[in-house]
């Protein structure tokens, strides 16, 4: 049996790489880990750009709530 890499059809040579739910060649693979890289630091800007938004929100009822008064 000859294991193909899951995401570029590439028959792969050696035991390949196992990931959650795939088999990956080595290219894939170090992309796969890139990828994973990437949303670790993608997560980190977002969590940055609710936590700006949750200020802005708070600055904008400051202001709200002194135009009220
Ligand atoms: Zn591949």
């Amino acid at each position: 049996m000859t294991m193909r890499c899951d995401q570029c059809r590439t028959k792969i040579r050696g035991e390949g790489h196992r990931t959650a739910t795939r088999i990956l060649c080595s290219r894939c693979n170090e992309q796969f880990e890139g990828q994973a890289a990437g949303l670790i630091a993608g997560g980190g800007i977002a969590n940055a750009i609710s936590t700006s938004g949750w200020y802005q929100r708070v600055l904008d009822r400051t202001r709200g709530r002194k135009r009220h008064d």
